[in-house]
């Protein structure tokens, strides 16, 4: 089976990477990550660019050979509707993530009847249909996984396959996002090409990724939520990320040490990892404990804009 994700993945799966960023292919062991959100086995390695200091994986597996990593489980928590008593917690987490996001973009770019907004790698589409209901804006997905199926697409255009084989306008766009997508990719540099060609001269790009120079992968190493193997390909520091914006053609906006994302997460994560070894999570199991968690962990977590614990931000717009 060329599909099966129950044993590792064998060496023939797999390619070599030459750095995202500069090209090199002289590269440093970093560390080795496992699945351990899911728990399906194999090892993935890390590396460091010795040239440039990028942190990606390599060798990584193919892109044929990812799919399989993007279905059960990966998909299956955010179509969960039934966690029993906790349910309403769960639906007022997910809603409170769209809102932060809707709070974090609405700082920089004006939302309103009209404006084009394209959500990069758009999951279950929620963040969109909020903005839909909220602004009335015209608001398009990209995602290799469809889930068309599910309400959020009501009113949403969707495009499937990779972000940067789409068709899309040029020079269209008001506000292209991408919320935890650019450490899956396969190619950032095309990716942030193809973002400079379809916005609008002064449409903004917001991205928001794991930040490796963080307090949550000093505490995890190898066992950091943001290793995710192998789904994720880059690692990026404030200063990697930056580069590669710097090189894009857009000028730089605003860089926020947090994200829209809870950075509770990745704490609570990153100790569930250590403690499971790379068996996985079970999330059903695991949701009563994080909402308790959570609740002990407010009085840090009102200053997590200032511990940087995890996220990073990154807000930039096209020269007008
Ligand atoms: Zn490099």
């Amino acid at each position: 089976m060329t599909n099966s994700t129950d044993t590792a993945p064998g060496a023939d799966k797999f390619e070599e990477v030459a750095c995202y960023d500069c090209g090199s292919t002289e590269t440093t062991n970093l560390l080795v990550g496992q699945d351990d959100l899911s728990g399906k086995p194999g090892d993935f390695q890390f590396v460091t660019c010795n040239q440039c200091g990028l942190a990606y994986q390599s060798p990584r597996l193919t892109v044929e050979n990812i799919s399989p990593y993007y279905d059960d489980e990966y998909i299956a928590h955010r179509k969960e509707t039934n966690w029993g008593i906790l349910t309403w917690f769960y639906e007022r987490a997910m809603g409170k993530h769209d809102r932060e996001k809707d709070k974090l973009v609405s700082r920089y770019a004006s939302l309103k009847p009209g404006t084009e907004v394209l959500d990069v790698g758009c999951g279950s589409g929620s963040f969109l249909q909020r903005l839909r209901q909220q602004h009335q804006v015209n608001a398009s997905g990209v995602d290799f996984k469809n889930l068309t199926h599910l309400p959020f697409f009501e009113g949403v255009t969707f495009h499937e396959g990779l972000y940067y084989e789409q068709d899309l306008c040029e020079n269209f766009y008001d506000l292209v996002t991408m919320w935890h997508f650019l450490e899956h990719d396969y190619d950032p540099v095309r990716t942030l090409e193809t973002s400079h060609r379809i916005l609008k001269p002064g449409g903004y790009l917001v991205i928001e990724v794991p930040r490796l120079d963080s307090v949550t992968y000093r505490l995890y190493g190898k066992r950091w939520p943001g290793v995710q193997a192998p789904q994720h390909t880059v690692m990026y520091t404030k200063d990697t990320l930056l580069r590669f914006m710097e090189r894009s053609g857009l000028e730089l906006v605003d860089y926020l040490p947090y994200g829209a994302f809870p950075a509770y997460f990745y704490l609570y994560a990153g100790l569930a990892f250590h403690l499971r070894k790379g068996k996985g999570l079970n999330l059903r199991r695991s949701i009563y404990p994080y909402f308790a968690g959570q609740i002990l962990m407010t009085p840090i977590l009102l200053f997590e804009r200032h511990l940087n614990l995890a996220m990073q931000t990154v807000i930039c717009r096209k020269p007008s």
